[in-house]
């Protein structure tokens, strides 16, 4: 059995913490050490208890607290050679504990299986991760340019998901942000809309996905509710009303494979 919680989730740091019978793994550690610290030990655990950090890519809100606590709690880090060549310095301490793999790799750690797959977004590389544990499965894909079918494949062999659901589109064109920002959001290497991300979660529910987690919500181009929102209306409508549904809290931890009955912050 898997269990995930989203620690952090959006722009401002993203971490998940995933663990069944005799493993605990990160993926991420976009937040800083003392942080992620304090919410795991909210959940009973200790960073002194993570046998790995599997990194999505390089990108900060994904590695802000990497290099400390790999360093501090001796936890090796994994994470795509394109990303390891862009994000690991020359002599950093990150070195010797990182471990630079294929776009597509898979290992071991306990009892857990990871295997990563290719997302397509503006960093030096992007991974989602499918997670096996017996015969229990689960899916994370976030910093989605655009939908694949590598992605759609590999998410619908999951029972459950963490799915981002980045921006509304109406929002960002209306919004305060520059042009270039707003075209780097829309573009094929940006960030998954709503409307997106509905679609996708729809063809994922009809392939047997049961349980979705709307994460990496923008906090200036989206709001908890309307993501919400704008993929149950869809769900609803492609049949799948029965399908749990909600919504990473930015800052508050969230289990993201059970208890559906607060689908997502008020703020
Ligand atoms: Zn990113
Ligand atoms: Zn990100």
């Amino acid at each position: 059995m898997i269990y995930v919680y989203t620690l952090f989730s959006g722009s401002s740091g993203n971490c998940v913490y995933v663990k069944n019978e005799d493993t605990e793994i990160l993926i991420d550690a976009g937040r800083s050490c003392g942080a992620i610290e304090k919410s795991l030990s909210a959940l009973g655990t200790s960073l002194s208890r993570i046998k790995g950090i599997f990194v999505t890519h390089e990108h900060s809100d994904h590695t802000q607290g990497l290099e400390i606590i790999s360093k501090k709690f001796q936890i090796p880090v994994y994470m795509t050679s394109p990303s390891y060549d862009n994000y690991v310095r020359g002599g950093s301490y990150l070195q010797r504990m990182a471990r630079s793999c294929n776009v597509e790799y898979e290992r071991d750690i306990g009892s857990l299986n990871i295997r990563s797959f290719p997302i397509p977004h503006d960093s030096a590389q992007n991974v989602g991760y499918v997670i096996t544990s017996g015969n229990d499965t689960f899916g994370i894909a976030t910093d989605i340019g655009h939908p694949t079918e590598i992605i759609a494949e590999n998410l619908s062999q999951c029972k459950k998901i963490i799915l981002e659901s980045n921006h509304d589109i109406k929002m960002v064109e209306n919004g305060p942000y520059p042009r270039f920002l707003k075209d780097r959001i829309l573009s094929p290497n940006g960030h998954l809309s709503n409307d997106k991300c509905a679609q996708l979660c729809a063809y994922l529910c009809d392939k047997g996905v049961n349980g979705i987690t709307l994460a990496h919500l923008s906090r200036e181009n989206n709001l908890p509710k309307i993501a919400y929102e704008t993929v149950k209306d869809h769900l609803n409508a492609c049949g799948f009303e029965n399908v749990p549904l909600k919504v990473a809290f930015a800052d508050i931890t969230v289990e993201a494979t059970n208890d559906y009955s607060y689908p997502y912050p008020i703020k």
